[in-house]
């Protein structure tokens, strides 16, 4: 592991959600970059994580346990990062298992939408032998349309059929962000708003920090310079942690230019790891 204070990126995705490199490939890419600390962050799944354990050892990055969770807060879907959780958590695990569920019968809500507005016949099975055996969302749709030329390209996809137009009419059973940021909590893990620049306003922000957020993801490729100071001072001004990444899901994908290139310094990886450290002892200590 390299001496000082070093570069560190929170937000990547792997093979196990939408993500195009394996977790081990990631881990020996993100050493190729001069990354010291990385966490994947897949979404509702933690399996990249922990299949990449072992190869970040031999690499020499230091992997953080992460999640990108998909929650709801009166009706909108929001991103919550969890960090430093003990990734043996059985309520957590639950809940993630029941996040896959929700992603299934969510991606059946999406298709009767399609169908009832496009008149597409796209089956359920035929998403999800697409997905293979990851988490499926509708970058593999996405995919699946662009394969079946019913669009040009993935991005298209997203623009056409599966924006927030389609979101919102569906009712998913995805879990409540107060109770997400409980279960963190409780799993003594960070709980962490992720790239809220990109879809809230700072009186929406400043209502999930209400709800007991531990920090904000200020650096993300869909901030620009303005925005990720902004959102800093905020993070600064109420005492919360500053998280950031790069979201990279693979060669070619949304953010691939900034793996390695967007970073964090790891004084802040510092500050997570003893908030979520503070948190555990505390958890035993009220055990014994
Ligand atoms: P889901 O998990 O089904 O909500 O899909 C969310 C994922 O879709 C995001 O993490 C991105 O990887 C991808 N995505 C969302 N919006 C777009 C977009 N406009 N263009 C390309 N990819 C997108
Ligand atoms: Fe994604
Ligand atoms: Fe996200
Ligand atoms: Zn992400």
């Amino acid at each position: 592991m390299r001496q000082g204070l070093g570069k560190a990126d929170l937000h990547l995705h792997t093979t196990a959600s939408d993500g195009a490199s394996t977790p081990a490939d990631l881990v020996r890419l993100a050493g190729e970059r001069h990354l010291n600390t990385i966490s994947i962050t897949d979404h509702d799944t933690i399996k990249g994580y922990l299949d990449a354990a072992g190869i970040a050892n031999e690499v020499g990055v230091k992997l953080l346990p992460g999640v990108e969770v998909t929650t709801l807060h009166e009706k909108n879907e929001i991103h919550l990062l969890a960090y430093c959780f003990d990734e043996d958590h059985s309520e957590l695990n639950n809940t993630l298992a029941g996040q896959r569920q929700a992603r299934v019968n969510r991606m059946q809500q999406i298709l009767d939408q399609l169908k009832k507005r496009s008149g597409f016949e796209f089956s359920l099975d035929e998403v999800i032998s697409e997905a293979k055996s990851r988490n499926v969302g509708r970058p593999h749709l996405a995919q699946l349309m662009v394969k079946k030329k019913i669009v040009a390209s993935f991005t298209e996809a997203f623009i056409r059929y599966l924006g927030r137009s389609v979101l919102d009419e569906i009712v998913p059973e995805f879990v409540q962000l107060e109770e997400m940021i409980r279960i963190v909590k409780r799993a003594g893990g960070a709980a962490i708003l992720a790239h809220p620049g990109r879809l809230y306003d700072n009186k929406e922000i400043e209502a999930y920090i209400e709800l007991g957020l531990d920090g904000l993801e200020c650096i993300h490729p869909a901030h620009n310079f303005e925005r990720q100071k902004e959102l800093t001072k905020l993070a600064e001004n109420r005492q919360l942690l500053i998280t950031g990444g790069s979201d990279y899901h693979g060669t070619g994908k949304e953010y691939d230019p900034y793996f390695g290139i967007l970073t964090l310094s790891e004084k802040h990886v510092n500050r997570l790891e003893r908030l979520s450290q503070n948190r555990k002892r505390l958890k035993s200590e009220m055990k014994q």
